[in-house]
């Protein structure tokens, strides 16, 4: 039951933002209602389900943003660009689809692309 209150409020919380949000910031604005373990036990599961996706930072923590309805437990179709600002740390999806170069004797299952530079605010 608990685990349900804990699942919807951040999923809430990261289709409100309207962009990625990073764990740290997760744990730090949900310091009062869920443990730490609960929020990571959480966004696994979310991720799992297909309604968010995870991107490294360039500060290397983690940051979610929700997916778009292709996605769903079977499959993430993610392979939209990120990007993600030098001065205030804004991350977010940017819709340009990237096709992955081919490589001999790989196969190439998804890309990670994080553009990184100055976000229209900090300018
Ligand atoms: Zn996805
Ligand atoms: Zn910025
Ligand atoms: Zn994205």
């Amino acid at each position: 039951m608990r685990n349900t209150v804990s699942l919807q409020a951040i999923k809430s919380y990261v289709i409100d933002k309207n962009g990625a949000v990073s764990a740290v910031e997760l744990v730090e604005y949900f310091k009062n209602r869920f443990n730490k373990t609960t929020i990571y036990r959480v966004l696994a599961r979310l991720e799992e389900q297909g309604e968010v996706h995870s991107v490294i930072g360039k500060d290397a923590n983690t940051y979610y943003a929700t997916c778009h309805s292709t996605c769903s437990k079977e499959s993430h179709n993610d392979n939209h660009v990120h990007r993600q600002c030098k001065k205030c740390g804004e991350l977010s999806c940017v819709e340009i689809e990237m096709r992955a170069p081919t490589s001999n004797d790989f196969i190439i299952e998804e890309t990670k692309i994080l553009l990184i530079g100055v976000c229209k605010n900090c300018q």
